[in-house]
């Protein structure tokens, strides 16, 4: 877009928003698909779908037909009321693995701190003891509420928020060893990622991840999955975890699960649903019937096309493709990693020229932790597309050669 425009937009902001984000310089006004233009018409490959929120793409016809129709139907009552919305949504969602029960909420963060409130409270009132802390792994990311920025761990993002609640233990990844150092009986739960997403796009290696969930099992600890990034098909299976052969005490979900609508959900098994009793928790807008509506939307429509599947093959096609590049252009790509359509190229330097460069020729993709390209497309895009990512990345980095 235009400087001129981008820099108004930016001056308004300035005067009108708290200051919290720093913005990609763009304004985008409109989407389809894997298709997004800006307020000057200009046409972008979207692979970062709101942060793999966007699963079957902007404006889907069917999810744009689903929301018109239950806003003119009912949008929200209040969880006072039973809303078979929300029934049909839980349907469909514990179909996907074997959990029993679910609660819905709002986003993630919020998904994680329910995950948390029901550790401690199946310790504290199921199993009569004292259990309240949370173990999280090195590189992690859980949230940003106090509670969620806890087991998130990082300093950087706790900076200037002191006191963070107590209760949280962050240990070394990969390091099976350390985990059974930190449980000691006050431990309530272990939070994982299966394949981390912020942390640079890190799948846990089986052994790592067996270890987790043995050793989970063997001290009477809770295991939760964090699936908010990995889960709902991103990853090429329903769930993350489930690359792993591993059955996890309670997963968390959010992001792609109402296509870009605010929703959260925790699935756990009748055992540890006993910890929460009416009036434990609660929410104002937790599976309102209009989300829950969407939500059980995308569910049917991602099953009805095979999606995951489609996610599954395509991925395993990126990766080999992505490594190719790297063999072409020795030096530069330090690993390719990632399942499905989770992508991560870590470059052997610090990436933001490059995806400067790949905005500039109108590809958006995501970058974190300094190095690496991440890429989350809408599970709908083609392999032209990635394609497309590809040669354009093969042009940039054979540019910077010369
Ligand atoms: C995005 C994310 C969260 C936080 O979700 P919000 O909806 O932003 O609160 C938590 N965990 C993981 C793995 C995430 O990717």
């Amino acid at each position: 877009m235009s400087s001129a425009k981008l820099a108004e937009i930016k001056e308004r902001e300035e005067k009108l928003l708290i200051r919290s984000y720093s913005r990609y310089p763009l304004s985008i006004e409109r989407g389809e698909g894997c298709r997004l233009w800006d307020t000057d018409g200009n046409e972008y490959l979207d692979l970062l779908a709101g942060i793999a929120v966007v699963g079957l793409g902007h404006s889907n016809e069917e999810i744009a037909e689903t929301l018109s129709r239950q806003a003119r139907k009912l949008i929200h009552l209040s969880n006072l009321f039973y809303q078979e919305e929300q029934l049909e949504l839980a349907k469909r969602i514990l179909k996907t693995a074997h959990f029993d029960k679910v609660f819905f909420c709002n986003s993630g963060a919020e998904a994680n701190e329910a995950a948390i409130k029901l550790a401690r409270r199946y310790h504290q009132r199921v199993k009569n003891n004292k259990a309240f802390e949370i173990i999280s792994f090195d590189r992690c990311f859980h949230g940003r509420t106090l509670a969620t920025l806890g087991a998130t761990g990082r300093a950087s993002l706790q900076d200037g928020f002191d006191p963070i609640p107590e209760g949280f233990k962050n240990i070394p990844w990969e390091d099976a060893e350390a985990l059974e150092k930190a449980i000691s009986p006050k431990t309530a739960g272990v939070i994982i990622e299966a394949i981390q997403g912020e942390g640079g796009v890190r799948p846990a290696s089986m052994e790592f991840i067996k270890d987790v969930a043995r050793i989970c099992k063997e001290k009477g600890v809770l295991l939760i999955t964090d699936e908010i990034q990995c889960g709902l098909g991103r990853t090429g299976k329903w769930w993350g975890f489930q690359h792993y052969g591993i059955e996890p005490d309670i997963a968390t979900s959010a992001k792609a699960l109402a296509n870009g609508l605010p929703m959260g959900a925790m699935m756990t098994t009748d055992e540890i649903a006993k910890g929460f009793v009416a009036g434990s928790h609660a929410s104002t807008f937790g599976g309102g019937a209009m989300v829950s509506a969407v939500a059980a939307k995308v569910l049917e429509i991602m099953e009805r096309d095979k999606i995951v599947e489609k996610v599954g093959e395509l991925g395993e096609w990126a990766i080999k493709r992505f490594e190719k590049i790297s063999e072409k252009f020795p030096g530069t790509i330090k690993e390719v990693r990632g399942k499905g359509l989770l992508l991560g190229i870590d470059m052997a330097f610090p990436a933001r020229e490059i995806w400067e460069e790949l905005l500039n020729r109108k590809i958006i993709i995501n970058l974190t932790q300094e190095t690496v390209l991440r890429l989350l497309p809408p599970l709908t895009v083609t392999k032209e597309e990635l394609e497309h990512f590809a040669s354009t990345l093969e042009d940039i980095l054979a540019e910077k050669k010369k």
